[in-house]
């Protein structure tokens, strides 16, 4: 069974994620969405709120779940017994991070590999910041994110401002 990871803080999951996880879906047999904890970005949505919203999102993906995780991203490869990582490449500007990255993991674990996959381009200039900064802003999110994440984010920034 081919099992491949797709680990991201989702904060919240756009249509951009959700190109990446379908792409993903029909190259493994199982396509784990994995929520990180990461208290260091202080996130709009808790964990339970991302992971939901995840869960509502890829309910179409007989192969794709939602799981948390903390800690070394490698560990907990290991312990799905995945193979690889999967991770969204928009432009030359996100390639050094993630060059980065892939090439630490590596080094941590020899036997994951990481695997890139580009969104559809209308999505390459998309990113969970600018959602809900266009959001925040009062903007039209409804082209850039599934339903469930346009009420989410209404509903929490209708009660941010209260
Ligand atoms: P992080 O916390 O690592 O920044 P994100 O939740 O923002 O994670 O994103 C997780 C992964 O999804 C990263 O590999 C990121 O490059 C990718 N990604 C984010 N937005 C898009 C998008 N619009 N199209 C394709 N990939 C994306």
């Amino acid at each position: 069974m081919r099992i491949v990871i797709y680990p991201g803080s989702f904060d919240p999951l756009t249509n951009g994620h959700l190109d990446v996880i379908e792409r993903a879906a029909k190259l493994f047999d199982k396509v784990v969405v994995a929520v990180a904890r990461n208290e260091g970005k202080q996130p709009l949505f808790s964990m339970d709120e991302r992971l939901d919203l995840v869960r509502a999102c890829i309910r179409h993906l007989p192969n794709v779940e939602a799981d948390s995780f903390d800690g070394l991203l490698v560990d907990y490869v290991e312990r799905r017994s995945a193979q690889a990582i999967v991770r969204g490449l928009r432009a030359v500007s996100d390639f050094e991070f993630e060059f980065q990255l892939a090439l630490m993991n590596r080094k941590l674990s020899e036997r994951v590999e990481t695997i890139f996959m580009m969104p559809k381009d209308t999505y390459t200039f998309l990113s969970s910041r600018i959602v809900k900064e266009i959001a925040r802003l009062g903007g039209d999110v409804s082209e850039f994110v599934p339903p469930d994440v346009r009420v989410a984010l209404s509903g929490k920034l209708r009660h941010c401002a209260a």
